[in-house]
Protein backbone atom coordinates (compact mmCIF):
# COMPACT_ATOMS: atom_id res chain seq x y z
CA UNK A 1 0.00 0.00 0.00
CA UNK A 2 1.25 3.74 -0.73
CA UNK A 3 1.15 5.81 2.56
CA UNK A 4 -1.73 7.81 2.74
CA UNK A 5 -1.24 11.43 1.94
CA UNK A 6 -4.38 13.19 4.23
CA UNK A 7 -5.77 12.13 6.77
CA UNK A 8 -8.75 12.04 8.53
CA UNK A 9 -9.67 11.56 12.53
CA UNK A 10 -13.00 12.10 13.36
CA UNK A 11 -13.29 12.26 17.13
CA UNK A 12 -11.38 14.69 19.41
CA UNK A 13 -11.13 12.84 22.60
CA UNK A 14 -7.98 11.00 24.13
CA UNK A 15 -8.20 8.30 21.11
CA UNK A 16 -8.39 11.23 18.07
CA UNK A 17 -5.93 13.10 19.55
CA UNK A 18 -3.61 10.27 20.38
CA UNK A 19 -3.81 8.44 16.97
CA UNK A 20 -3.62 12.03 15.80
CA UNK A 21 0.16 12.12 17.76
CA UNK A 22 0.99 9.21 16.93
CA UNK A 23 0.44 9.77 12.98
CA UNK A 24 3.27 12.72 13.75
CA UNK A 25 5.42 10.61 16.00
CA UNK A 26 5.24 8.30 12.99
CA UNK A 27 7.01 10.50 10.25
CA UNK A 28 3.51 11.76 8.37
CA UNK A 29 4.36 14.74 7.30
CA UNK A 30 0.90 14.88 5.05
CA UNK A 31 -2.46 16.66 6.37
CA UNK A 32 -4.02 15.66 8.92
CA UNK A 33 -7.53 17.05 10.00
CA UNK A 34 -9.32 16.09 13.13
CA UNK A 35 -13.09 16.73 13.17
CA UNK A 36 -14.28 17.40 16.99
CA UNK A 37 -18.04 17.68 18.19
CA UNK A 38 -17.21 19.68 21.46
CA UNK A 39 -16.53 23.55 21.21
CA UNK A 40 -14.05 23.51 24.12
CA UNK A 41 -12.16 20.98 22.36
CA UNK A 42 -10.21 18.06 23.61
CA UNK A 43 -9.94 16.68 27.84
CA UNK A 44 -9.76 14.08 30.05
CA UNK A 45 -13.06 12.01 31.05
CA UNK A 46 -11.55 10.02 33.67
CA UNK A 47 -11.28 13.28 36.01
CA UNK A 48 -14.88 14.65 35.60
CA UNK A 49 -16.61 11.90 37.88
CA UNK A 50 -13.18 12.53 40.21
CA UNK A 51 -12.04 15.90 41.05
CA UNK A 52 -14.16 17.98 38.58
CA UNK A 53 -17.34 17.26 41.02
CA UNK A 54 -15.40 18.75 44.17
CA UNK A 55 -13.78 21.46 42.99
CA UNK A 56 -14.38 23.98 39.86
CA UNK A 57 -10.89 24.51 39.61
CA UNK A 58 -10.06 21.33 38.31
CA UNK A 59 -12.30 22.36 34.86
CA UNK A 60 -9.24 24.23 33.62
CA UNK A 61 -6.86 21.62 34.43
CA UNK A 62 -8.11 18.93 31.94
CA UNK A 63 -7.41 19.84 28.18
CA UNK A 64 -5.72 18.13 25.42
CA UNK A 65 -3.53 20.51 22.55
CA UNK A 66 -2.04 19.20 19.29
CA UNK A 67 -0.24 22.82 19.06
CA UNK A 68 2.89 22.89 17.01
CA UNK A 69 1.72 19.81 14.78
CA UNK A 70 0.39 21.43 11.94
CA UNK A 71 -2.73 19.42 12.99
CA UNK A 72 -5.94 21.10 11.00
CA UNK A 73 -9.05 20.68 13.56
CA UNK A 74 -12.61 21.29 12.69
CA UNK A 75 -15.21 21.93 15.28
CA UNK A 76 -18.20 20.83 13.87
CA UNK A 77 -19.64 17.48 14.04
CA UNK A 78 -19.35 14.65 11.46
CA UNK A 79 -22.84 13.67 9.63
CA UNK A 80 -22.01 11.33 7.12
CA UNK A 81 -18.77 9.07 5.84
CA UNK A 82 -18.75 8.49 1.83
CA UNK A 83 -16.28 5.30 1.94
CA UNK A 84 -17.03 5.19 -1.92
CA UNK A 85 -15.41 8.85 -2.46
CA UNK A 86 -13.28 8.84 0.53
CA UNK A 87 -15.05 12.13 2.03
CA UNK A 88 -16.10 13.07 5.59
CA UNK A 89 -18.97 16.09 5.60
CA UNK A 90 -19.29 18.03 8.32
CA UNK A 91 -23.02 19.42 9.98
CA UNK A 92 -21.28 23.06 9.03
CA UNK A 93 -21.15 21.60 5.39
CA UNK A 94 -17.50 21.08 4.70
CA UNK A 95 -16.70 17.92 3.28
CA UNK A 96 -13.57 17.11 3.94
CA UNK A 97 -11.27 14.21 1.96
CA UNK A 98 -9.42 11.22 3.02
CA UNK A 99 -6.67 8.94 2.56
CA UNK A 100 -7.11 7.34 5.48
CA UNK A 101 -9.81 7.66 7.84
CA UNK A 102 -9.77 6.77 11.85
CA UNK A 103 -13.23 6.96 13.17
CA UNK A 104 -12.74 7.89 17.26
CA UNK A 105 -15.95 9.28 18.05
CA UNK A 106 -16.37 7.72 21.13
CA UNK A 107 -19.69 7.04 23.18
CA UNK A 108 -22.42 9.25 24.73
CA UNK A 109 -24.59 7.99 28.30
CA UNK A 110 -26.95 5.82 27.49
CA UNK A 111 -30.31 7.28 28.70
CA UNK A 112 -33.38 5.45 30.32
CA UNK A 113 -35.58 8.05 30.26
CA UNK A 114 -39.29 7.54 28.67
CA UNK A 115 -39.58 9.31 24.97
CA UNK A 116 -40.19 13.00 26.54
CA UNK A 117 -39.43 12.61 29.83
CA UNK A 118 -37.36 15.52 30.72
CA UNK A 119 -34.75 16.40 33.04
CA UNK A 120 -32.75 12.90 33.05
CA UNK A 121 -28.98 13.70 34.73
CA UNK A 122 -26.06 12.14 32.65
CA UNK A 123 -22.77 12.57 33.27
CA UNK A 124 -20.18 12.14 30.30
CA UNK A 125 -18.79 15.48 29.51
CA UNK A 126 -17.79 18.68 30.81
CA UNK A 127 -21.25 20.63 30.75
CA UNK A 128 -22.36 17.37 32.45
CA UNK A 129 -19.89 17.54 35.05
CA UNK A 130 -20.51 21.70 35.50
CA UNK A 131 -24.26 20.97 35.76
CA UNK A 132 -24.07 18.10 38.44
CA UNK A 133 -21.81 19.82 40.56
CA UNK A 134 -24.60 22.67 40.77
CA UNK A 135 -26.86 19.96 41.55
CA UNK A 136 -25.11 18.54 44.04
CA UNK A 137 -24.61 22.05 45.45
CA UNK A 138 -28.11 22.06 45.88
CA UNK A 139 -29.62 18.34 46.74
CA UNK A 140 -30.30 17.16 49.73
CA UNK A 141 -31.34 13.99 48.53
CA UNK A 142 -30.01 11.69 46.04
CA UNK A 143 -30.68 8.53 43.78
CA UNK A 144 -27.94 6.92 41.31
CA UNK A 145 -29.16 4.62 39.28
CA UNK A 146 -25.97 2.53 37.91
CA UNK A 147 -23.50 0.63 40.36
CA UNK A 148 -20.46 0.62 37.99
CA UNK A 149 -17.76 2.65 38.56
CA UNK A 150 -19.04 5.86 37.08
CA UNK A 151 -22.27 5.26 39.54
CA UNK A 152 -19.91 4.63 42.61
CA UNK A 153 -17.91 7.60 41.81
CA UNK A 154 -21.07 10.09 41.70
CA UNK A 155 -22.36 8.18 44.80
CA UNK A 156 -18.91 8.84 46.40
CA UNK A 157 -19.37 12.78 45.66
CA UNK A 158 -22.86 13.12 47.57
CA UNK A 159 -21.09 11.39 50.21
CA UNK A 160 -18.17 14.00 50.51
CA UNK A 161 -20.85 16.47 50.50
CA UNK A 162 -22.77 14.52 53.29
CA UNK A 163 -26.07 14.19 50.69
CA UNK A 164 -27.60 11.19 51.96
CA UNK A 165 -27.99 8.63 48.69
CA UNK A 166 -29.00 5.60 47.25
CA UNK A 167 -27.54 3.52 44.75
CA UNK A 168 -29.78 1.06 42.76
CA UNK A 169 -28.51 -1.94 40.15
CA UNK A 170 -29.49 -5.19 39.01
CA UNK A 171 -26.67 -6.74 40.58
CA UNK A 172 -24.70 -5.95 43.31
CA UNK A 173 -21.98 -2.46 43.03
CA UNK A 174 -18.75 -3.46 40.83
CA UNK A 175 -19.48 -6.46 40.39
CA UNK A 176 -20.25 -7.05 36.21
CA UNK A 177 -16.48 -5.53 36.40
CA UNK A 178 -14.71 -6.83 39.50
CA UNK A 179 -16.24 -9.59 40.35
CA UNK A 180 -17.79 -10.89 43.18
CA UNK A 181 -14.88 -10.47 45.92
CA UNK A 182 -14.32 -6.64 45.33
CA UNK A 183 -18.10 -6.21 44.56
CA UNK A 184 -18.24 -7.38 48.53
CA UNK A 185 -15.42 -5.39 49.89
CA UNK A 186 -16.67 -2.08 48.03
CA UNK A 187 -20.69 -2.84 49.37
CA UNK A 188 -19.45 -2.87 52.97
CA UNK A 189 -17.57 -0.17 52.63
CA UNK A 190 -20.18 2.26 50.79
CA UNK A 191 -22.47 1.19 53.42
CA UNK A 192 -20.35 1.88 56.44
CA UNK A 193 -20.37 5.27 54.38
CA UNK A 194 -24.10 5.35 54.74
CA UNK A 195 -24.73 4.65 51.28
CA UNK A 196 -28.19 2.54 50.90
CA UNK A 197 -26.92 0.30 48.39
CA UNK A 198 -30.76 -1.40 46.60
CA UNK A 199 -30.38 -4.58 44.37
CA UNK A 200 -33.64 -4.63 42.21
CA UNK A 201 -35.02 -7.87 40.20
CA UNK A 202 -35.28 -5.76 36.87
CA UNK A 203 -34.64 -2.42 35.10
CA UNK A 204 -35.16 0.61 37.45
CA UNK A 205 -37.35 3.47 35.46
CA UNK A 206 -37.12 6.79 36.37
CA UNK A 207 -40.54 8.72 37.58
CA UNK A 208 -41.78 12.55 37.50
CA UNK A 209 -41.31 14.75 34.56
CA UNK A 210 -38.94 16.48 34.96
CA UNK A 211 -37.42 13.29 36.68
CA UNK A 212 -37.66 13.29 40.50
CA UNK A 213 -37.47 9.57 41.47
CA UNK A 214 -37.08 6.12 40.60
CA UNK A 215 -39.33 3.36 40.52
CA UNK A 216 -37.80 -0.02 40.71
CA UNK A 217 -38.89 -3.28 39.35
CA UNK A 218 -40.76 -4.71 42.74
CA UNK A 219 -42.74 -1.62 42.95
CA UNK A 220 -40.99 0.52 45.41
CA UNK A 221 -40.78 3.92 44.42
CA UNK A 222 -37.94 6.28 45.65
CA UNK A 223 -37.88 10.11 45.06
CA UNK A 224 -35.19 12.42 45.71
CA UNK A 225 -33.78 16.55 44.97
CA UNK A 226 -31.26 14.63 42.58
CA UNK A 227 -31.73 11.18 40.34
CA UNK A 228 -28.27 10.51 38.36
CA UNK A 229 -28.50 8.01 35.67
CA UNK A 230 -24.90 6.05 35.13
CA UNK A 231 -26.18 3.52 33.05
CA UNK A 232 -23.61 2.46 30.76
CA UNK A 233 -22.40 4.19 27.03
CA UNK A 234 -23.70 3.92 23.46
CA UNK A 235 -21.43 4.43 20.70
CA UNK A 236 -21.58 7.71 18.49
CA UNK A 237 -22.37 5.84 15.14
CA UNK A 238 -25.10 7.55 14.03
CA UNK A 239 -22.81 9.42 11.55
CA UNK A 240 -21.87 6.25 9.95
CA UNK A 241 -25.73 5.25 9.46
CA UNK A 242 -25.28 5.11 5.51
CA UNK A 243 -21.74 3.63 5.53
CA UNK A 244 -23.19 0.67 7.01
CA UNK A 245 -19.77 0.41 9.04
CA UNK A 246 -21.44 0.05 12.75
CA UNK A 247 -23.58 -2.42 14.28
CA UNK A 248 -25.23 -2.17 17.96
CA UNK A 249 -21.64 -2.84 19.70
CA UNK A 250 -20.06 -0.20 17.49
CA UNK A 251 -17.66 -0.20 14.78
CA UNK A 252 -15.85 -3.51 14.37
CA UNK A 253 -12.34 -4.12 14.47
CA UNK A 254 -9.73 -6.20 14.01
CA UNK A 255 -6.75 -6.34 16.32
CA UNK A 256 -4.99 -3.43 14.41
CA UNK A 257 -8.14 -1.40 13.91
CA UNK A 258 -8.70 -1.78 10.63
CA UNK A 259 -12.24 -1.66 10.28
CA UNK A 260 -13.69 -3.83 6.98
CA UNK A 261 -13.19 -1.21 4.92
CA UNK A 262 -9.87 -0.62 3.40
CA UNK A 263 -8.07 2.79 4.29
CA UNK A 264 -11.11 3.03 7.41
CA UNK A 265 -9.68 2.49 11.07
CA UNK A 266 -11.50 3.09 14.38
CA UNK A 267 -9.96 3.10 18.03
CA UNK A 268 -11.35 3.78 21.07
CA UNK A 269 -15.02 3.54 22.77
CA UNK A 270 -16.83 3.59 19.18
CA UNK A 271 -14.84 0.26 18.57
CA UNK A 272 -15.65 -3.49 19.31
CA UNK A 273 -13.52 -5.98 18.53
CA UNK A 274 -14.80 -8.13 15.04
CA UNK A 275 -14.30 -11.52 17.01
CA UNK A 276 -16.48 -11.93 19.66
CA UNK A 277 -17.99 -7.48 19.98
CA UNK A 278 -16.33 -6.99 23.16
CA UNK A 279 -16.15 -3.60 24.15
CA UNK A 280 -13.48 -2.22 26.33
CA UNK A 281 -14.70 1.28 26.77
CA UNK A 282 -11.41 2.37 29.13
CA UNK A 283 -9.20 5.25 29.08
CA UNK A 284 -6.12 2.73 28.33
CA UNK A 285 -7.53 0.69 25.70
CA UNK A 286 -8.47 4.17 24.05
CA UNK A 287 -4.96 5.28 24.22
CA UNK A 288 -3.61 1.86 22.92
CA UNK A 289 -6.34 1.75 19.74
CA UNK A 290 -5.56 4.86 18.81
CA UNK A 291 -1.26 4.40 17.88
CA UNK A 292 -2.53 1.43 16.81
CA UNK A 293 -4.96 2.62 14.46
CA UNK A 294 -2.40 5.38 13.46
CA UNK A 295 0.31 2.70 12.84
CA UNK A 296 -1.92 0.76 10.87
CA UNK A 297 -3.56 4.25 8.85
CA UNK A 298 0.59 4.82 7.80
CA UNK A 299 0.47 1.06 7.00
CA UNK A 300 3.08 0.22 10.05
CA UNK A 301 2.41 -2.35 12.25
CA UNK A 302 1.51 -1.18 15.61
CA UNK A 303 3.72 -1.32 18.84
CA UNK A 304 1.09 -3.30 21.03
CA UNK A 305 -2.03 -4.88 21.00
CA UNK A 306 -5.45 -3.11 20.65
CA UNK A 307 -6.39 -3.68 24.41
CA UNK A 308 -4.70 -2.37 27.42
CA UNK A 309 -6.11 -4.12 30.20
CA UNK A 310 -4.99 -1.28 32.75
CA UNK A 311 -7.76 0.52 34.94
CA UNK A 312 -8.46 2.45 37.46
CA UNK A 313 -11.55 4.30 40.13
CA UNK A 314 -11.60 6.13 43.16
CA UNK A 315 -14.67 4.84 45.63
CA UNK A 316 -15.21 7.06 48.39
CA UNK A 317 -11.49 7.83 49.08
CA UNK A 318 -10.18 4.94 47.81
CA UNK A 319 -8.17 4.31 44.76
CA UNK A 320 -8.80 1.17 43.10
CA UNK A 321 -6.32 -0.09 40.19
CA UNK A 322 -6.70 -3.22 37.95
CA UNK A 323 -4.52 -4.57 35.44
CA UNK A 324 -5.79 -7.69 34.09
CA UNK A 325 -8.73 -9.96 32.78
CA UNK A 326 -12.42 -8.92 34.13
CA UNK A 327 -14.15 -9.64 36.11
CA UNK A 328 -11.74 -11.52 38.22
CA UNK A 329 -13.09 -15.11 39.95
CA UNK A 330 -13.69 -15.84 43.10
CA UNK A 331 -11.49 -15.37 46.01
CA UNK A 332 -7.99 -13.52 45.35
CA UNK A 333 -4.66 -14.57 47.44
CA UNK A 334 -3.96 -11.77 50.00
CA UNK A 335 -0.37 -10.04 49.21
CA UNK A 336 0.15 -7.88 51.11
CA UNK A 337 -2.10 -5.69 53.47
CA UNK A 338 -6.06 -6.26 54.44
CA UNK A 339 -9.06 -5.45 52.66
CA UNK A 340 -11.30 -4.46 55.08
CA UNK A 341 -8.12 -2.09 56.40
CA UNK A 342 -8.41 -0.48 53.18
CA UNK A 343 -4.94 -1.04 51.91
CA UNK A 344 -4.34 -4.61 50.13
CA UNK A 345 -3.04 -6.07 46.68
CA UNK A 346 -5.24 -8.90 45.74
CA UNK A 347 -4.20 -11.39 42.78
CA UNK A 348 -5.92 -13.83 40.92
CA UNK A 349 -5.70 -16.91 38.38
CA UNK A 350 -7.57 -17.12 35.76
CA UNK A 351 -8.85 -20.55 33.85
CA UNK A 352 -6.62 -19.18 31.26
CA UNK A 353 -3.61 -19.04 33.64
CA UNK A 354 -3.52 -15.37 33.04
CA UNK A 355 -3.31 -13.42 36.51
CA UNK A 356 -5.55 -10.19 37.29
CA UNK A 357 -3.96 -7.74 40.29
CA UNK A 358 -6.28 -4.99 42.31
CA UNK A 359 -3.79 -2.53 44.66
CA UNK A 360 -7.37 -1.94 46.80
CA UNK A 361 -6.19 1.16 48.62
CA UNK A 362 -3.16 0.76 48.16
CA UNK A 363 -0.27 3.26 46.51
CA UNK A 364 1.22 0.65 43.82
CA UNK A 365 3.23 2.16 40.77
CA UNK A 366 0.90 0.82 37.27
CA UNK A 367 4.31 -0.87 36.24
CA UNK A 368 4.57 -3.29 38.94
CA UNK A 369 0.78 -4.29 38.79
CA UNK A 370 1.86 -4.90 34.96
CA UNK A 371 4.73 -6.83 36.03
CA UNK A 372 2.41 -8.79 39.29
CA UNK A 373 0.22 -9.47 36.08
CA UNK A 374 2.55 -11.30 34.49
C1 LIG B 1 -17.10 10.67 33.89
C2 LIG B 1 -16.22 9.60 33.32
C3 LIG B 1 -15.23 9.04 34.12
C4 LIG B 1 -14.39 8.05 33.61
N1 LIG B 1 -13.44 7.51 34.43
C5 LIG B 1 -12.62 6.55 33.93
C6 LIG B 1 -11.63 5.97 34.76
O1 LIG B 1 -11.49 6.31 35.94
N2 LIG B 1 -10.81 5.03 34.21
C7 LIG B 1 -10.93 4.62 32.90
O2 LIG B 1 -10.18 3.76 32.46
N3 LIG B 1 -11.89 5.14 32.09
C8 LIG B 1 -12.73 6.09 32.58
N4 LIG B 1 -13.69 6.63 31.77
C9 LIG B 1 -13.80 6.17 30.37
C10 LIG B 1 -12.87 6.96 29.44
O3 LIG B 1 -13.00 8.33 29.69
C11 LIG B 1 -13.24 6.63 27.99
O4 LIG B 1 -12.91 5.27 27.78
C12 LIG B 1 -12.49 7.52 27.00
O5 LIG B 1 -12.87 8.86 27.15
C13 LIG B 1 -12.79 7.07 25.58
O6 LIG B 1 -12.14 7.95 24.71
P1 LIG B 1 -12.62 8.12 23.19
O7 LIG B 1 -11.72 9.14 22.60
O8 LIG B 1 -12.72 6.80 22.55
O9 LIG B 1 -14.13 8.65 23.25
P2 LIG B 1 -14.79 9.90 23.95
O10 LIG B 1 -14.00 10.34 25.14
O11 LIG B 1 -16.22 9.54 24.11
O12 LIG B 1 -14.67 11.05 22.85
C14 LIG B 1 -15.29 11.00 21.61
C15 LIG B 1 -15.32 12.41 21.05
O13 LIG B 1 -15.92 12.36 19.76
C16 LIG B 1 -16.87 13.40 19.65
N5 LIG B 1 -17.87 13.06 18.64
C17 LIG B 1 -19.00 12.34 18.79
N6 LIG B 1 -19.67 12.27 17.62
C18 LIG B 1 -18.91 12.97 16.73
C19 LIG B 1 -19.08 13.26 15.36
N7 LIG B 1 -20.11 12.82 14.65
N8 LIG B 1 -18.11 14.00 14.75
C20 LIG B 1 -17.03 14.44 15.44
N9 LIG B 1 -16.84 14.19 16.75
C21 LIG B 1 -17.77 13.47 17.37
C22 LIG B 1 -17.44 13.52 21.05
O14 LIG B 1 -18.07 14.77 21.24
C23 LIG B 1 -16.19 13.34 21.89
O15 LIG B 1 -15.54 14.56 22.10
C24 LIG B 1 -14.55 7.62 32.26
C25 LIG B 1 -15.56 8.16 31.46
C26 LIG B 1 -16.39 9.15 31.98
C27 LIG B 1 -17.47 9.74 31.12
Amino acid sequence: MTPPRSIVVAGESIAGITAARELRERGHAGPITVIGAEECGAYARPPLSKAVLKDDRADSTLGYRLDGLGIDVVRSPAVTADLDRRVVATANGREIGYDALIIATGARARRIAAPGQRGETVLRTLDDARRLRTRLDAARSAVVVGAGFLGLEVVSACVARGIPVTVVDVDPPLRRILGPFVSGAITTRAEEHGVRVIVTGGPAKLTGDPVDGVRLAEGTALTADLVVTCCGEVPNTAWLAEAGLAGPHGVAIDPACATAIPGVFAAGDVTCLRTGGTRTPFWSTAVAQGKAAAASALDLVPAGPPLDDYFWTEILGLAVKVVGPLPPPGEPDLVEGSVPGGSALLTWFGENGQRTVVAYGKRVPVPKLRALAG
